[in-house]
């Protein structure tokens, strides 16, 4: 058996291209307008600028409006707090993104918590967790493991019933991860670095996602045959080359179904950024999907 590789580039172009649409149609509407993000750089963190380029390049597809603010290094948390809160009052912007990770002067939660919850696309924000954890229909679900059930759907999985495990437990992808799995009905279990027998656990998994930042860790001994695998992971292998956390190699003639590295889940997180900001200019414009 070999895995069937879920193509999350082709899945955001999809995304992307009905987000068009939804422009378009916004635009049309009376005293109607393009979506706007406000995206914001602080500092020249590189990997940070790749992804900041990805996302504008990705609002041009889609027909939304970005506003990029790059602000030096040395800006402090009051300067860029205040900034925060003039896009918080400006009736064009309709997402504000502000990217991690900052410099150490600047507390994220601050700056995060500053965002105006109707604004919050990146779904960070704590009211936007708790009606994630709530089942609240407001607020907004964060991008990656939004992302991560789109990819699931597309392997023509349905979780209901199934063991999901996740191995990570961060804010912004493992807990919200898991979340989403559970409202889908899945059994969920969540490991992380404390977990003990990781490989007995994951072995159990009809549906593994790995979000632990670990080069290659998951190998084809920890996955259960037939598996549907989602790497989350983004890390740079002995050569320096981008890979995940999950071996390709060894896993791929176990699983049923895994999505590689790159081309899986780093533009499907990027496709439900804009799909979020376009979900907030509808609900501002008052306009259904
Ligand atoms: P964090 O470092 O915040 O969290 C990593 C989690 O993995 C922690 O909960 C940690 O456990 C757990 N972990 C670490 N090592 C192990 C281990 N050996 N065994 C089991 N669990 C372990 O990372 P993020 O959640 O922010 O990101 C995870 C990965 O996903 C990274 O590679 C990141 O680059 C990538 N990523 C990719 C995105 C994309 O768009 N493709 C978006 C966001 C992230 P503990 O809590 O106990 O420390």
């Amino acid at each position: 058996m070999t895995a069937r590789l879920i193509d999350g580039k082709a899945l955001a172009r999809d995304i992307e291209s009905r987000a068009k649409e939804r422009s378009d149609r916004l635009s049309e509407l009376p005293n109607g307008r393009r979506p706007g993000l406000a995206v914001i750089l602080v500092g020249e963190d590189s990997a940070s600028c790749v992804y900041v380029r990805n996302k504008t390049r990705a609002c041009e597809r889609s027909g939304v409006t970005s506003h990029e603010f790059r602000l030096p290094a040395e800006t402090t948390e009051a300067e860029l707090i205040a900034l925060v809160k003039k896009l918080n009052a400006d009736p064009t912007i309709d997402g504000i993104l502000v990217q991690l990770p900052l410099p150490k002067q600047i507390n994220p939660e601050t700056v995060i918590f500053t965002i105006d919850p109707s604004k919050d696309v990146d779904g960070f924000h704590m009211l936007s967790a708790g009606a994630l954890l709530t089942g609240y229909p407001a607020g907004f679900r964060p991008c990656t493991p939004a992302g991560v059930m789109k990819m699931i759907e597309a392997a023509g999985c349905n979780p209901e019933g199934l063991e999901a495990v996740v191995v990570g437990r961060s804010n912004i992808v493992g807990k919200p991860q898991s979340i989403m799995l559970l409202e889908k009905n899945a059994t969920v279990t969540i490991a992380h670095s404390r977990s003990k027998n990781l490989a007995d656990i994951t072995r159990r998994a009809d549906i593994l996602v790995a979000a632990a930042g670990r080069a290659k860790m998951i190998t084809g001994d920890m996955v259960k045959p037939g598996a549907v695998v989602i790497d989350v992971g983004m890390n740079r292998d002995e050569n320096g080359k981008l890979c995940g956390d999950v071996d390709q190699a060894s896993v791929e003639p176990v699983a049923g179904a895994l999505s590689p590295v790159p081309g899986g889940v780093g533009p499907m997180t990027i496709a439900m950024l804009i799909d979020n900001t376009l979900l907030s200019a509808e609900r501002r414009l008052g306009s259904a999907r």
